[in-house]
């Protein structure tokens, strides 16, 4: 007899504890925020920047308006345009190649690795070789991702980088928090961009993201283009910028949320390895990236075929246990990319949209909610 049938369905992301524990500092913000009336990079952006700065160990932080437009500017810092090639994987979220295309410059899609689902080296270092002696293009940029709170081999990409005279962006949009070789992302690439949507592991209450880099240019030249390229003085307009401000409240929300942070990050981890423990064996679950600690913003496993995904997915419902598809087509083969791809076929991508699968993981799911999904799950393959 299953005794679950009976217990309310578990939350795919749920928020409500966190802010919960947040609120009493939040509201005291808030009121400071109302009292002062400065909603756009009031005072709590500064201190924001300051902090998340320190928390990574980065020279510089300036905060933006989402992830999106953090991408944006560090690809409009590199005078990124027409005629230029950008390197990104093809299974990740469509903003990291939306921003170069909209910048009219060209997106390279690369594959990734089949087990921890991070952009494949040595397929990277063939794609830029193949652009190169192409000719029609010019080789400008790697954006690594870091997937689903991983990180991704940065030694690798930036000395690919190095080695073709490129500059590298970090889209660390799901994974800051994230740490490879004990230092924590925001200073592994020239630019690092990460997002606060409120689903990533650090989310504001709406849109945000912020920008990282070691070079002190960059950082003025971000914070330009974040304010429609103004100069030194107010109103004189120095090249193209957009607006690309963050709100005062939501600065608010990143400062109490960066307080719970850390324990946030060790309760991911924790449910992260008690997935691991129990599911390791029955279904394939996502590989550990050598010497390095997730974000663990998504915990995705894999199943044999597309066949026994949507069935699991089914069975899960049935049993309360709700689960996510990150990506369920990689971006070449999106309509919106595809007459940019230039044909390269990229195998894994390609196929790990079919058998992929997302399970719950949020700080706030209890243990007895995770052993139930590892029920759920155990009892369905
Ligand atoms: C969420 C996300 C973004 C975009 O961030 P927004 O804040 O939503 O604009 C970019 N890249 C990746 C990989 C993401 O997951």
């Amino acid at each position: 007899m299953d005794t679950h049938t009976s217990l309310a369905p578990i939350a795919f992301l749920d928020l409500k504890p966190q802010r919960a524990r947040i609120e009493t500092a939040l509201r005291a913000r808030l009121d400071a925020i109302l009292a002062s009336c400065q909603f756009v990079l009031g005072p709590d952006v500064t201190e924001l920047e300051q902090r998340l700065a320190a928390f990574c160990g980065a020279k510089h932080c300036i905060a933006v308006s989402s992830g999106t437009d953090a991408l944006q500017i560090a690809l409009m810092a590199e005078n990124i345009g027409r005629g230029d090639a950008v390197f990104l994987p093809a299974f990740t979220y469509t903003a990291t190649a939306e921003v170069a295309t909209v910048l009219g410059a060209t997106p390279v899609f690369v594959d990734i690795d089949p087990t921890t689902f991070q952009i494949d080296i040595a397929n990277l270092r063939a794609r830029i070789i193949q652009v190169r002696d192409g000719g029609k293009l010019t080789p400008r940029a790697i954006m690594g991702v870091d997937l689903f709170g991983q990180p991704a081999d940065w030694p690798a990409i930036n000395a690919l980088a190095a080695e073709f005279g490129m500059t590298t962006i970090d889209d660390a949009a799901q994974s800051f928090g994230a740490s490879l070789g004990g230092k924590r992302l925001g200073t592994m690439a020239t630019a690092t961009a990460t997002s606060f949507f409120p689903s990533k592991p650090l989310g504001a209450y709406g849109d945000g993201g912020a920008l990282f880099t070691e070079d002190d240019e960059r950082a003025s030249l971000f914070r330009s283009l974040r304010t429609h390229g103004e100069g030194k003085q107010r109103y004189e307009v120095i090249r193209t910028g957009m607006n690309g401000r963050l709100d005062t409240i939501q600065a608010a929300v990143l400062l109490c949320k960066l307080d719970i942070f850390e324990a946030d990050l060790a309760s991911r981890a924790r449910i992260a390895d008690l997935y691991d423990s129990r599911l390791a064996g029955a279904v394939q679950i996502p590989a550990r990236v050598p010497d390095s600690d997730s974000a663990w913003a998504i915990y995705s496993i894999l199943l044999k075929s597309g066949e026994s995904r949507d069935g699991l997915a089914a069975s899960l419902r049935e049993k309360g246990v709700p689960s996510a598809i990150y990506y369920p087509k990689p971006l070449h083969f999106q309509p919106a990319y595809a007459s940019l791809h230039d044909g390269a076929s990229l195998p894994v991508s390609e196929e790990i949209g079919n058998r992929i699968l997302a399970l719950p993981l949020y700080p706030d799911l209890s243990d007895a909610d995770a052993h139930r999904v590892c029920d759920a799950v155990l009892s369905s393959v």
